[in-house]
């Protein structure tokens, strides 16, 4: 197995880590709603996907 040949730095370490942070999730509005919801999914709110009622909410 491959074994890296020098320590890596902290400089290098650090700003490798520098890019785990956690991604914000993206929103879009619901037009049957106008809940925020998330893009390609069936509103959890209203059930509305694509102009028509895909399920049931109470
Ligand atoms: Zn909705």
């Amino acid at each position: 197995m491959a074994v890296p040949k020098r320590k890596t730095s902290r400089s290098k370490r650090d700003s490798r880590r520098a890019q785990h942070k956690v991604k914000l999730v993206n929103l879009s509005e619901c037009p049957q709603c106008h809940q925020p919801k998330l893009p390609h999914c069936v509103c959890p709110n209203c059930g509305y996907y694509k102009g028509r009622e895909v399920i049931e909410v109470e």
